[in-house]
C-alpha cells in the first residue's frame, strides 16, 4: 500500500520511528495516530534544532502537548552533510542526496533510543498515539520541505552563492599579473582592486 507519509526517503526515516521495521506484530495505534495527523490534529508545530514539540486533539476534546528531544549532528555527520548538500540549491533534495548521506552513515532521523519523548496524556503505552501522530506529522513536514529534517538536527546549510563567487582570496597574485587584460570582465572588479592595491 502507498504511504500518505514519507513518500521522500528523508520523511521516511521519522515514520520508521512510529513503526520500526524490525517490529512484527502491528501496533494498534497505528490507524489512529495517522488518522490524527491526516485530519490536521497536531497543531502549533514547532520544529528546532534538537527538538520538536505539538499539540494534540483528540476526539475527547483534550489537547496533549507532546515534546520529542533528541541530539544534533555531532561535527563528523554535519561535515558529511556539508560534501552533500552544499551547492544544492533551493528547492526539493531528491532522494539520491539522502542516500548519499546515508553511505556517510548519516541518518536524517535520531534513533529510536537517542530520543526522548514526551506527552501529558495518561496512557501507559508508550509511544503513545500523541506521540506516534508527531512523528507522522513531522514525516509530512519533512515530505514537504526535506531541509526542514535537515534544520531539526542542527544543520546549517551553506549557501550556494558564496561558495561560487571569486573573491580575492582565490587570485594567485603571481599568476594574475602575467595574465594581465586576458582576465574575464566577470573579474573586473578584482582585477581595479588588485592594481590599486
Ligand atoms: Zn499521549
Amino acid at each position: 500500500m502507498t504511504d500518505e507519509f514519507g513518500v521522500t526517503a528523508w520523511g521516511r526515516e521519522w515514520t520508521r520511528l512510529a513503526q520500526p521495521t524490525k517490529i512484527i506484530r502491528p501496533n494498534p495505534a497505528l490507524p489512529r495516530a495517522r488518522v490524527l495527523a491526516r485530519n490536521d490534529n497536531v497543531r502549533d508545530v514547532v520544529l528546532l534544532a534538537g527538538s520538536v514539540t505539538a499539540s494534540v486533539s483528540t476526539s475527547d476534546t483534550s489537547d496533549y502537548r507532546v515534546t520529542v528531544t533528541f541530539p544534533t549532528w555531532d561535527a563528523r555527520r554535519s561535515a558529511a552533510a556539508h560534501e552533500v548538500v552544499d551547492g544544492v540549491s533551493d528547492g526539493d533534495l531528491p532522494d539520491t542526496l539522502h542516500a548519499a548521506l546515508r553511505m556517510r552513515g548519516v541518518s536524517v532521523a535520531p534513533l529510536v533510543d537517542e530520543l526522548t519523548a514526551v506527552c501529558g496524556c495518561t496512557q501507559r503505552v508508550r509511544p503513545c498515539v500523541h506521540i506516534l501522530a508527531t512523528y507522522f506529522e513531522v514525516a509530512r513536514r519533512i515530505d514537504e520541505n526535506p531541509r526542514s529534517g535537515l534544520l531539526l538536527r542542527g544543520f546549517d546549510p551553506r549557501s550556494m552563492s558564496g561558495a561560487s563567487q571569486v573573491t580575492l582570496d582565490d587570485i594567485d597574485p603571481t599568476t594574475f599579473y602575467s595574465q594581465g587584460k586576458t582576465v574575464s570582465a566577470g573579474h573586473s572588479v578584482v582585477h581595479r582592486a588588485a592594481l590599486d592595491s
